[in-house]
């Protein structure tokens, strides 16, 4: 059967790191076909929708979607792409590479992130001159898929079982139903889970990231706890992440579009392979994403290498070297 995935470049140097992807996965024995479409910055340029509608359609049906990143528009783009695909989890790993400098190498986390709710789901209001307000949103229907998905994410990899991050204790309502979702259907499913107060989880990242492997998270705690362990982990060139729905994903790099580097043909095409590689495991082609997992960290520990890793390469010599790795 083809998969049918739709590509798109974006702006900055999402128009360098798909086109690496693309040609790693056209390595590959798996019947992929691509759509390339358009969205970001350059189309509102030319006066058009930065999110045209025909790049939503494209999405919305295809098997996958890998995206690069999207500059002033990210809001426009991005939010409507993950609704396209009905996404309620977003993944995403950690992890430290061989020969790569990491402030804590021992790092090794997936961040299992609340995508369509909490605060950025939120209603803001401006009541008077001083007093502005946000309304946060938690529903037992999506604290309950986004735990559900947890649990069949150990339960597949054998995994011991996950945290849930939280601030049930201020946030009694809110955060206490996430909570509560969260930890019944983890006992419905026979999935053991521990618990740990947001705040506390921060400094439990900087100084002891090893005692943390499957974290479950609301959605604003997710995106700065994420990055938080980004920063442990030795630079945005290699954080891949998935934006998953009940039948398709988006699969884009943690990384946005780069503006001091785009152009120069020196972006380091690893997160978007490394997303390309979570694109083919959601697809069903394990063996093909660990292939390209493999060829990545082949190629991060014995180079080339982008000026981002210390190295003088372009994309255009590390993504020869990954078509190399995997011939
Ligand atoms: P945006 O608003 O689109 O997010 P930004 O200015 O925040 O743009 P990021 O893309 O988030 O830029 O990148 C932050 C820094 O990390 C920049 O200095 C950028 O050059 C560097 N960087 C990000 N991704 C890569 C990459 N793939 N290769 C090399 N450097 C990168
Ligand atoms: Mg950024």
């Amino acid at each position: 059967m083809t998969e049918d995935i739709v590509v798109i470049p974006g702006d900055g140097i999402g128009q360098e790191v798909i086109p690496a992807a693309v040609s790693v996965l056209e390595t590959l024995d798996v019947d992929l076909s691509f759509t390339e479409a358009e969205a970001g910055d350059h189309v509102a340029a030319a006066g058009g929708d930065p999110l045209p509608a025909e790049t939503h359609e494209l999405a919305a049906n295809a098997d996958a979607t890998l995206f690069g990143a999207a500059g002033e528009s990210a809001a426009d783009v991005i939010l409507p792409l993950r609704a396209a695909v009905d996404s309620f989890v977003n993944v995403r790993p950690a992890r430290t590479y061989p020969g790569i400098e990491a402030v804590r190498p021992e790092t090794d986390i997936v961040f299992l992130r609340e995508n369509t709710e909490g605060v950025y789901a939120g209603h803001e209001d401006r009541l008077s001159e001083d007093v502005s307000t946000l309304t946060r949103v938690v529903t037992e229907s999506a604290s309950r898929r986004l735990a559900e998905y947890a649990c069949e994410y150990v339960t597949d990899r054998d995994l011991d079982g996950f945290t849930v991050a939280h601030k049930a204790n201020v946030m009694r309502e809110t955060d206490g139903r996430f909570r509560d979702a969260v930890f019944d259907v983890a006992e419905a499913n026979g999935v053991e889970t521990d618990e740990v107060l947001m705040d506390a989880l921060a400094m439990h990242l900087a100084l002891r990231p090893e005692e943390y492997d499957v974290v479950v998270t609301p959605n604003l705690a997710g995106d700065v706890l994420s990055d938080l362990a980004a920063g442990l982990v030795g630079g945005l060139g290699l954080l891949p992440s998935a934006n998953l729905g009940p039948d398709r994903g988006l699969f884009e790099p943690v990384h946005g579009t780069a503006p001091d580097i785009a152009g120069q043909g020196i972006a380091n095409p690893s997160a978007t392979v490394l997303s390309a590689a979570m694109m083919l495991e959601h697809l069903g082609y394990d063996s093909a994403g660990q292939r390209v997992r493999d060829a990545v960290e082949t190629v991060l520990e014995e180079g080339p290498r982008t000026p981002d890793l210390g190295g003088e390469a372009s994309t255009e010599d590390v993504t020869a070297a990954l078509v190399d790795a995997l011939e």
